[in-house]
């Protein structure tokens, strides 16, 4: 299972699970600040023993500055598969108080999909408010939880 958080600034685009959301607002981050592919990133790391994003990926590496979420959620990917496992399925919360996410569901799950390289079937893409409270609730930050089944193909 993975966890991100990210503050919400002005002036920055708002991307989640590789898709760009309508917002004034976007998550402040040495990344893109896709907290949907943040949190499935070190879901997988994590299920197959491989570390967390933020060794494979520190944020204090000045060449890594920007880099794209998806880069991260593939590198991911390779070396699962390298290392003889396969991703059987992903799930992610999304909790964001606007805009709503559901009209992007679909898109995200694609998205993610793609980069995973399996059936948009496997990944599902869940949202959630803030009911008001901070710092969800009260539009300070975007959050997302993820969890990965995976399963051993090499010996
Ligand atoms: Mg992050």
């Amino acid at each position: 299972m993975g966890t991100d958080l990210h503050r919400l600034v002005e002036g920055r685009s708002l991307f989640v699970g590789g898709v760009e959301l309508p917002s004034d607002r976007g998550a402040l981050g040495h990344s893109d600040g896709d907290v949907a592919m943040h949190a499935l990133t070190d879901a997988l790391l994590g299920a197959v023993g491989l570390g967390d994003i933020g060794e494979l990926f520190p944020d204090n590496d000045p060449t890594l500055a920007g880099i794209e979420s998806s880069t991260m959620l593939a590198e991911a990917v390779e070396r699962l598969t390298s290392a003889g496992w396969s991703i059987e399925n992903v799930d992610v919360v999304v909790e964001l108080e606007r805009p709503k996410v559901r009209p992007h569901r679909d898109d995200m799950r694609r998205t993610m999909a793609a980069v995973l390289g399996v059936d948009v079937e496997r990944v599902f893409v869940k949202a959630k408010t803030g009911e008001g409270l901070p710092p969800i609730g009260t539009g300070e930050a975007i959050a997302a939880s993820a969890v990965a089944l995976v399963a051993r193909v090499a010996p």
